[in-house]
């Protein structure tokens, strides 16, 4: 059993806990392939083919008797208010409190996870509320929270319970953001978009044999899904973290941006995050500063407008404009200090300002 997962916000109160998860409910996207009640997930590139009993190496989609069910719906096992900065989606909304949830689970298996406690979990192992989607958007009401953050694990590895609460908030006026590593196929992501106000997609590197290796994935059905959300009219911003010896590259770095620029747009926010050692990577050292500083003007080179930089202190977090280069959003750390955008443009010069601004 694993203890270290629940996260409990000062102001929030919700149900007490209980060890494991008490629901399965019938998932979505899989097919039965005909033969001995085997059946194949349809979810994710992976495609696992799972034999009657067998759970997805996500470990949250199981063979119950020939159909699959989506184990943890309605048990997350975190819940806390964060500033939505915190995801970070730095063009929505800024300032706004997001209910930010997890159920366990993770369709891929990153060696430097920050999450793993509950990434690499099964909902049967921690401990969870009892909360079902309705309840989930309650909470958000009662906590002043205008958003709903699916996050900190993998909600693709929960996507009925984030599905179905996605559409209840979106009934209660509330604006639903994913933070993804965006492994998913196109239908179930395309479907999703649908009531997904925002998402923070996982470009982990920019280069398939690296995703082999280091995260257990591939590249391109991340870039197809950072693309897909686009074209859905999701808004979307990347973060790129940098892991010294794995991902640190400035070449890839500059290949990365330049892909980013051409197929997503100048105006896609990229967020490089800085690395700390931890679960099979704890060896290593925290990203160098001037690393990030590189990957910065690289980026800027490029011709991406917006590039920022997380988890590292005493950096430039600010929000600048792309036509006469004044700030318009000032930030400390996750505190909104001032706001210039007016009507979803620069309140200096007047022109628009990608992002969700109200
Ligand atoms: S969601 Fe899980 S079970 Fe489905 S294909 Fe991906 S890893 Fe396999």
């Amino acid at each position: 059993m694993i203890s270290s997962a629940a996260t409990l916000g000062a102001t929030l109160t919700v149900p007490s806990t209980i060890w494991g998860a008490k629901q399965d409910v019938p998932a979505q996207f899989w097919e039965s392939t005909g033969k001995q009640n085997r059946i194949r997930c349809l979810l994710c590139p992976r495609g696992c083919l799972l034999k009657p009993g067998m759970v997805g190496p996500c470990k949250t989609r199981k063979n119950k008797k020939g159909v699959m069910v989506t184990l943890g719906y309605s048990n997350p096992c975190a819940l806390h208010v964060d500033p939505i900065e915190k995801k970070p989606l730095y063009h929505v909304t800024p300032g706004a409190k997001a209910l930010s949830v997890a159920i366990a689970g993770c369709n891929l298996h990153c060696k430097n996870c920050q999450n793993y406690t509950i990434s690499q979990a099964s909902p049967l192992q921690t401990r969870n509320y009892s909360l079902s989607p309705n309840a989930l958007v309650q909470k958000a009401l009662e906590n002043n929270c205008s958003t709903i953050a699916y996050t900190y694990s993998e909600p693709i590895a929960w996507y009925e319970y984030m599905y179905d609460a996605a559409k209840l908030a979106k009934k209660a006026g509330l604006k639903n953001l994913m933070i993804t590593c965006g492994y998913i196929n196109p239908e179930p992501l395309k479907k999703l978009c649908t009531y997904m106000d925002a998402a923070n997609i996982d470009l982990k590197s920019f280069s398939d044999d690296i995703y082999k290796k280091l995260n257990a994935g591939t590249l391109d059905p991340v870039l197809k899904a950072i693309q897909i959300a686009r074209d859905c009219g999701t808004w979307v911003e990347v973060t790129n973290l940098i892991v010294p010896k794995w991902t640190d590259n400035i070449g890839m770095i500059g290949e990365m941006c330049q892909w980013l620029c051409h197929n997503v747009g100048k105006d896609v926010p990229l967020h490089f995050s800085r690395f700390s050692p931890l679960y099979k990577l704890a060896h290593l050292y925290p990203t160098p500063t001037s690393i990030l500083i590189k990957a910065k003007a690289v980026a800027k080179k490029a011709g991406l407008n917006h590039v920022y930089l997380g988890n590292v202190a005493k950096q430039d977090t600010n929000t600048y404009c792309p036509h006469c280069n004044k700030m318009v959003i000032e930030r400390r750390g996750y505190l909104i200090l001032s706001n210039h955008i007016k009507n979803e443009a620069c309140g200096y010069c007047q022109k628009p300002i990608a992002g969700i601004w109200s």
